[in-house]
């Protein structure tokens, strides 16, 4: 006998639940890649990607998950042989890192951690060390989805103005654009990847690379830049097809589009409190959990967490347990505990996560909280009290 029957929720932190709405976009025949609607569409697309960034500056779309973001923001900006720092706060600086040093770049690893943020003094004294300048960029998340962790990238832009660096800053917001509140522009960012399973509630498969003036003229000595990853022509089409060096992602795009009209008629202000609010009420519900029994919040200070995803600690084998049990009978899925397993024997088993991020409501944040109660309460995980209705309260005050 199960319960699981019904709507699947899949509460993992990306790919996120795609509102029907962009599926019925996509639910289209194939258009015209030459002329007509779908170029039209596209040059519409541009304006509106910029708002939820926060910038003024150019965006290059690519076909292609984070990691082809990630690759594309190196190529264009690098040449074999430099040097970045990399501020790691979890799983995703270091995946990042891995990719530059495949093109050739060295990389200097600052880390913080799993249950930290990037501490800006350990980046100041880096900075004050490199007096020659090798640092061409620093690179950083956002938020990072394996801890949950929120970075602070103002001040790290503060901290490289103070000490006269020139590095270019380069941020990561594959998991919180369009979730937590990101001013790409008023942040001093020269460039941001981002991509389109998460905050923007479209299946994987587009890559996005915004980058302004100073990160476009890093291009010109960028010695392991390609033709596919090369952003000029993207950004400076002669032809349509330019924009995707090949076949547009037709009906991803269509599914982009009515995601942007979603996010435009919530508003984007409203958009990044609905996900400080749900954030909010599983903090709630999480924190009342853990006066009594193993289950802790990764990150402690609620100041440094992330609206769009939550890293938990249950301790091994309770984390792998409970995934399996609400899989099984509530319909839910849980994020696995991703980039702990080095934390020694077996412990990844004792983390999982909840991704919050782009089509939620207070329904199914309080649905999720109550079929994790169930669960702990059908393995028999010790939790402390009052969680679901913590999570309830926080909901109404929204
Ligand atoms: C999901 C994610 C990535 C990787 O994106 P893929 O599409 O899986 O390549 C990179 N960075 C962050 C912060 C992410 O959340």
């Amino acid at each position: 006998m199960s319960l699981a029957n019904g709507r699947h929720y899949l509460a993992i932190p990306g790919p996120s639940v795609v509102p029907d709405r962009v599926l019925q976009a996509m639910h289209r025949a194939a258009p015209n890649i030459y002329t007509g609607e779908l170029p039209e569409m596209v040059e519409g697309l541009l304006p509106d990607l910029r708002a939820v960034a926060r910038t003024g500056h150019d965006v290059a779309i690519y076909i292609a998950n984070g990691h082809g973001a990630w690759e594309a923001a190196l190529a264009n900006t690098h040449a074999r042989g430099d040097k970045v720092l990399v501020l790691a706060t979890g799983r995703f600086a270091l995946g990042w890192s891995e990719i530059a040093k495949r093109l050739g770049i060295e990389c200097e690893i600052l880390d913080f951690g799993k249950t930290s943020d990037v501490a800006a003094d350990r980046v100041e004294a880096a900075l004050r060390g490199d007096a020659g300048h090798a640092y061409r960029s620093v690179l950083m998340v956002h938020v990072d989805t394996s801890t949950s962790v929120r970075n602070d990238v103002a001040a790290v832009r503060r901290v490289l103005d103070d000490a006269g660096h020139p590095a270019l800053l380069m941020v990561d917001c594959i998991a919180s654009l369009a979730c937590d509140r990101f001013e790409m522009d008023a942040w001093g960012v020269d460039l941001m990847v981002a991509a389109s399973q998460k905050g923007l509630m479209t299946p994987p498969g587009l890559g996005f690379v915004f980058f302004n003036d100073r990160a476009d003229a890093a291009r010109g000595r960028a010695d392991c830049n390609t033709h596919y990853w090369d952003w000029d022509l993207r950004v400076r089409p002669v032809d349509f097809y330019q924009y995707f060096d090949g076949t547009a992602p037709t009906h991803h795009l269509y599914g982009l589009r009515a995601a942007l009209d979603m996010i435009a008629e919530e508003g984007l202000e409203n958009v990044w409190s609905r996900h400080e609010k749900l954030a909010a009420a599983i903090w709630a519900a999480c924190e009342a959990w853990g006066t009594d029994g193993p289950l802790q919040l990764n990150i402690a200070d609620r100041a440094k967490r992330s609206c769009a995803v939550t890293a938990i600690q249950l301790g091994a084998p309770k984390g792998t347990e409970l995934r399996d049990w609400l899989t099984a009978n509530a319909g839910v899925t849980l994020g696995i505990g991703l980039g702990m397993a080095e934390s020694g024997e077996e412990a990844w088993h004792g983390h999982f996560r909840i991704g919050h991020m782009g089509h939620v409501n207070s329904h199914m944040v309080l649905g999720v909280l109550g079929a994790i109660e169930a669960g702990m309460v059908a393995l028999d995980i010790p939790h402390g009290s009052g969680a679901l209705s913590a999570a309830a309260r926080a909901c109404a005050a929204a």
